[in-house]
């Protein structure tokens, strides 16, 4: 029988590699007393779902130097928080940024509940992300479980039960490890250890402070871990944006709908996006112009379906008025602005 794991190996292992995170107070400092803003936690756990600690790490400075507090992001401009957040994807978390951060200013006085049942309330805080801020920022034994601590535990139980039907059982035995002492450090080790030693490919297991304890490591499976059930294809659609220039440098853009994909963000207007297997979208140029179509296509991928935009060009007179969308001149306007697939179909636009 193999000795069970130890949360206090794994600490031990934490106190000296932990990693250097912007957003995070590390073991020594936390030993000495520092305590992690809530704001910062809260902010870089939104900014993580679905995306990884590389991408998110610049858009967590650009933030927080704009708006250092949660009162300073809630009475931030709607617009200015869509842009600022543009690239990083998924854009209904950014739309919930804001209305959390305003209820957070509004009903609890700017300061981030501790209690997990509150936080579990706030706009777009689910019950990872509640989880994760109970740990992280108030130490409180939460159980965490993202993606690098279901691996780290497939792999030290060896546990063959495919995910998603494997997520329960991985939670159980994350469970029954979170220590009581230092919760959150532990619960920022296991992911840690995931990201840095237990990786998906090339698992470090000299390295690792668990190996004695590791089925997968006795019996050679860490490589096949965590199995997961095979995914769908994904459909492909497709859609026409529409880039209209006026002569005087003015690009013509809409918002799209606070409801649906990419709601709320600055775009060009298009066609719907259908699937290529049915029907062509049916085509709906925002102003009157000689549209000319740009080769090849704008090729993005979203969580349930792949696109495939065509991107048309039209240069249109000064007096010239569109059904929709407004003229944005270039002071106002920055590419930066978009959303990745609107900045693909620009950078087609312009032949890069
Ligand atoms: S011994 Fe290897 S497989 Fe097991 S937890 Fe450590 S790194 Fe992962």
């Amino acid at each position: 029988m193999r000795d069970p794991a130890d949360a206090a190996d794994l600490l031990q292992w934490y106190d000296r590699h932990a990693r250097d995170l912007p957003w995070r107070v590390g073991p020594r400092a936390r030993a000495a007393g520092v305590r992690p803003d809530p704001y910062r936690i809260w902010l870089s756990e939104i900014m993580l779902q679905q995306t990884t600690v590389a991408a998110v790490k610049d858009y967590f400075r650009v933030f927080t130097e704009r708006w250092p507090t949660v009162e300073t992001l809630a009475a931030a401009p709607d617009a200015e928080v869509m842009a600022a957040w543009a690239g990083l994807g998924y854009y209904a978390r950014a739309r919930n940024l804001l209305k959390c951060a305003r209820v957070v200013t509004a009903d609890h006085g700017g300061v981030f509940p501790a209690d997990h049942d509150v936080l579990l309330t706030l706009p777009g805080v689910g019950p990872y992300t509640a989880a994760a801020i109970s740990a992280i920022a108030f130490d409180a034994p939460r159980v965490v479980v993202d993606g690098n601590v279901e691996r780290v535990m497939a792999r030290l139980y060896d546990e063959h039960t495919p995910l998603p039907a494997a997520k329960p059982i991985l939670t159980d035995h994350a469970a029954a490890l979170t220590p009581d002492a230092r919760p959150g450090d532990y619960a920022q080790a296991v992911m840690d250890l995931g990201a840095t030693i237990c990786t998906p490919k090339r698992p470090a297991c000299g390295l690792c402070p668990w190996r004695t304890s590791c089925a997968a490591w006795a019996n050679g499976t860490a490589l096949e871990l965590p199995k997961k059930a095979p995914k769908k294809r994904k459909p492909v659609r497709q859609g026409v944006a529409y880039l209209a220039r006026r002569v005087d440098g003015a690009w013509l853009l809409e918002t799209r709908p606070d409801k649906g994909l990419l709601g709320g963000m600055l775009g060009w207007p298009g066609t719907d996006w259908l699937d290529v297997e049915g029907p062509a979208p049916e085509e709906d140029p925002p102003i009157r112009a000689e549209w000319k179509t740009v080769g090849g296509e704008a090729r993005h991928t979203f969580t349930h379906f792949h696109l495939r935009l065509v991107v048309k060009t039209a240069l249109v007179p000064m007096d010239r008025k569109p059904h929709r969308g407004d003229f944005i001149a270039l002071p106002d306007f920055s590419p930066s602005d978009l959303p990745t697939v609107m900045r693909k179909a620009f950078d087609l636009a312009q032949g890069r």
